[in-house]
């Protein structure tokens, strides 16, 4: 089936007035916004929103047209276009994502405890990592699995973040929580599995925070820069995207890291691309090669578990790194990041 898009009509050279405003009126009739450029012998109309591929082959028919070009992206704020630079977004300090730098972010799936997630804070700025991540309101699979500690992980958090100087990400599922998950967030995350949740994609873009949008597992490329285009659309132009895995045939791994979306997102978008080794394979001792790939595929950073003890986490331990791996990880990962001009600068909230 062919997709909805947005046309131009030409008109035909020296057509009457009265043919254009018929055209208009045509236009308005769908619903849709005409927008007229006036030139000395030719007349365009732009048509603002999404038109059917019926109305487009009507429109061809229609008294006075000459042509309908059709433009094919259905998203306008995301997209790349001609001399639009590439976004930044500077979360703190000097944390900049989709700048100079490679942006490193890590930590726990969940926040299971204070110590957990403060001794994870510490080792991972140790080793170098620039933005914490901890999840407090978690997306399970099964409702009897541990639901994360909501506003206490998020009272853990903001201990973190001081203690660490690093600014956090966390995830919020719920419209109604977004307000409250601002007021400890530096980054918003929106889910794989909320993707398409269109209430909370508003709801986050009327935020004045940083979004990451993760992937939804089932999502088109498309789709997910349709997604980024709610929120944008919303009024938050500062959103960020996440290639976490898809749903492919292969069941080694949890999901299938499509490395092809971080050139394809730079190419299609001008958002900041950061990826997930983690939740792509599903198993720790991938984590590392997918990482090095990653950079060197030219992502603006990675969203990496590390748990103080895999063995015993609540959840994700099998993709989670300790803290000896994600040490290990980051020497390799800042060789790689230093080969293609993307060196992994650490920084933090305050001048610690
Ligand atoms: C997460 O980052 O902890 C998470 C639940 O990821 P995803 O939404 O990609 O599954
Ligand atoms: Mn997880």
């Amino acid at each position: 089936m062919e997709k909805e898009s947005t046309v131009i009509i030409v008109a035909k050279a020296d057509s009457p007035q009265s043919d254009i405003d018929a055209i208009e009126e045509r236009i308005r009739l769908e619903g849709l916004k005409p927008h007229r450029i006036q030139g000395e012998h030719s007349t365009i109309v732009g048509v603002i929103g999404s038109c059917s591929p019926d109305f487009r082959e009507q429109m061809e028919m229609f008294h006075g047209v000459e042509r309908v070009i059709p433009i094919d992206k259905p998203y306008k704020l995301a997209a790349r276009g001609e001399g639009r630079p590439s976004t930044k977004i500077t979360v703190a300090n000097d944390t900049v994502i989709g700048g100079e730098s490679f942006v490193m972010m890590a930590g726990p799936c969940t926040i299971e405890s204070r110590e957990q997630l403060i001794s994870t804070a510490e080792a991972v700025k140790r080793a170098g990592a620039t933005v914490l991540r901890g999840g407090a309101y978690k997306p399970r699979s099964s409702p009897y699995s541990f639901q994360g500690l909501a506003e206490t992980g998020l009272n853990y958090l903001e201990e973190a973040r001081i203690i660490s100087g690093l600014p956090v990400i966390t995830e919020v599922m719920d419209p109604g929580l977004v307000e409250t998950v601002s007021r400890y967030a530096d980054i918003l995350q929106v889910g794989a599995r909320n993707c398409q949740n269109f209430p909370l994609l508003n709801a986050v873009g009327q935020t004045d925070k940083p979004v990451m949008l993760k992937r939804g597992a089932g999502c088109t490329t498309e789709e997910w820069i349709m997604s980024a285009e709610y929120i944008m659309s919303a009024g938050n132009a500062r959103v960020m995207m996440c290639e976490r895995g898809i749903r492919t045939l292969e069941d080694y791994t949890r999901n299938t890291l499509d490395l092809s979306a971080i050139p394809v997102i730079k190419r299609l978008t001008h958002l900041p691309v950061i990826f997930d080794p983690s939740h792509s394979c599903g198993r720790w001792h991938m984590v590392k090669s997918l990482t090095l790939a990653g950079i060197a595929a030219g992502a603006d950073g990675a969203l990496v578990e590390v748990h103080p003890a895999p063995n015993l986490a609540l959840c994700d331990g099998p993709q989670s790194l300790t803290f000896e791996n994600f040490s290990d990880l980051m020497e390799a990962a800042a060789r790689v990041a230093e080969a293609v001009d993307r060196p992994i600068k650490p920084a933090a909230i305050a001048a610690a």
